[in-house]
């Protein structure tokens, strides 16, 4: 039996891995962390459970054609509960709260109620995104791959011809980001909120793309969250026979002329006829091999990789605030100085409705902060670490008090996460855990199969835009699909 291994149990790795074996391949999964799920994961301080990654799934819905994946995967079944927020966000604003709703009539006639004077404006956006709703990129099978049964390939062509009025518009968003795009907008709470639909820093196509994930009924969350995805890839994972060794960080891929040959990891060299990898692509084209790989495409993506970091905030409260809305946005009177800004706003993920998330009548709050990797290396450097988490800690905590007076003294868990542990936990560059999409760039994919040496493979967020969990999943899958191609192998989805 052909014999792989894969380097990481994140969502791409472990995707990789099902459609491997269930091709007829052996598979072990090699993973430095003792837990599988990589970046999508989430975790328990003395209670409360704190979600560290999805907030918002693209392919939940069936509709969507990403949702068939995600089933073949294991990660979602046909009963798995979802839930999906609406409002989506709320920002409160002077007395008023402006709300995100998912249908777009109703967004519309309340946004426009919130602020007539941005009425022109507001239908444009509303339209606008209601035609990127009709937008399925299609997701083909990679050509000359051999199936168990005739799938009917999705036709770009088709695809296109259906989205041809939106590429127009598409061209001139492409050209700004998401926070010029915004200023339009004349409220305040209106910039607000769709500022938090995706970093600013985006093209603003991210904001149109992401707006129509949630107007089609899709963008949920899988209830128990990233760990409890994660899992349930996992057990499909060894379910399938596949063996996932944990606490093992491959050190070296090891290539003999011109082939992938096995991977050193635990002081011993493990023997492969092909290597996938799907730790993030970024550092392990510098770190996994003797010479780091310069193909053209590697080169480019060093040199164009914008990564997107953050710090995390995780708060246990004990009070129940399910009377807040799940997510919202509050403007500060009083900023938060972080890393030498002023955050002059504070967004908040409430986790009160959902069940197991923290003791009885307590809820769970998280907060996502700009990632500040110099600022933090250095606080690591200097030894104020520590102090610089608790000083940031308290200075959310003092916010929330004055925004939220039923939490006022009942914090009584803060818990930090700091790009320098996403980078010591998921070994991700700088803690990433998606690239920017500015504006004005060209979308740019990478390969998931090297030029130059056979038996090879990558997967992960890093290779295609937008990055996040679909990415992590298609690509895997991809990865999976050229193994099959080069060994004559029929590629086995499972649906
Ligand atoms: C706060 C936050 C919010 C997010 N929200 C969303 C969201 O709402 N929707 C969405 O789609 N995405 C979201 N994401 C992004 C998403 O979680 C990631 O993009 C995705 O999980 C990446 O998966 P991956 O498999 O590509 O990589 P990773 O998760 O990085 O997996 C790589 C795995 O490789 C392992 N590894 C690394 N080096 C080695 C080595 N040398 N040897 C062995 N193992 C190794 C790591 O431990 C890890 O398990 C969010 C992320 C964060 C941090």
């Amino acid at each position: 039996m052909t014999k792989v291994i894969v380097v990481g149990a994140g969502i791409s790795g472990m995707a990789a891995g099902i459609y491997a074996l269930q091709s007829g391949f052996h598979v072990t999964l090699l993973e430095q962390h003792t837990i599988p799920g990589g970046i999508c994961t989430s975790w328990r301080r003395k209670g409360y459970l704190f979600e560290g990654s999805m907030h918002w799934l693209t392919g939940s819905d069936e509709k969507n054609p990403i949702n068939r994946f995600w089933q073949e995967v294991g990660a979602l079944s046909k009963d798995s509960p979802i839930y999906y927020r609406d409002p989506f966000i709320s920002c409160q604003y002077k007395g008023q709260t402006a709300c995100l709703y998912r249908n777009l009539e109703k967004l519309k006639a309340h946004l426009c109620d919130i602020s007539p004077k941005d009425t022109p404006h507001i239908l444009r956006f509303c339209k606008d995104v209601k035609s990127f709703t009709s937008m399925n990129v299609p997701i083909n099978n990679i050509p000359g791959l051999k199936l168990k049964k005739k799938e009917k390939a999705a036709s770009t062509l088709r695809a296109l011809s259906k989205m041809l009025p939106m590429l127009l518009r598409i061209g001139s968003m492409g050209k700004v980001s998401v926070g010029e795009y915004l200023r339009q907008f004349s409220h305040p709470a209106i910039r607000l909120l769709f500022s938090q639909v995706t970093n600013d820093k985006y093209s603003a196509i991210a904001l149109f793309f992401t707006m129509a994930c949630f107007a089609s009924g899709d963008g949920g969350y899988l209830e128990g969250g990233s760990l409890k995805m994660a899992r349930n890839m996992a057990k499909r994972f060894e379910e399938l026979g596949g063996n996932i060794r944990y606490g093992v960080k491959a050190e070296k891929v090891v290539t003999d002329k011109g082939r992938a040959s096995g991977v050193f990891a635990d002081g011993s060299f493990i023997t492969a006829d092909a290597v996938i990898i799907a730790s993030d692509t970024l550092s392990a084209i510098d770190t996994l091999f003797e010479t780091p790989i310069g193909e053209p495409w590697a080169e480019d993506m060093r040199k164009n990789t914008k990564p997107v970091n953050c710090t995390f905030v995780g708060l246990g409260v004990e009070a129940d605030l399910s009377h807040i809305p799940s997510t919202v946005i509050y403007p500060l009177d009083k900023p938060i100085t972080f890393a030498g800004k002023q955050l002059n706003s504070i967004s908040i993920n409430n986790y009160a409705d959902y069940e197991g998330y923290a003791p009885e009548d307590c809820t769970a709050l998280t907060m996502i902060l700009e990632g500040e990797y110099d600022f933090w290396k250095a606080a690591s450097s200097d030894g104020s670490y520590k102090q610089k988490k608790q000083e940031l800690a308290e200075q959310v905590i003092a916010r929330l008090e004055e925004k939220i007076p039923a939490a006022k003294g009942k914090f009584v868990v803060w818990d930090i996460a700091t790009p320098l542990t996403y980078e010591r936990y998921c070994g991700t560059y700088h803690g990433s855990w998606m690239t920017l999409m500015p504006p004005g760039n060209k979308l740019v994919s990478y390969p998931c199969k090297p030029e130059n040496i056979e038996g090879l493979y990558f997967a992960g967020q890093r290779l295609q835009p937008p990055g996040g969990m679909p990415v992590a999943l298609i690509t895997g899958r991809q990865a999976a699909q050229y193994l099959c191609r080069d060994y004559d192998v029929v590629f086995q989805g499972n649906i």
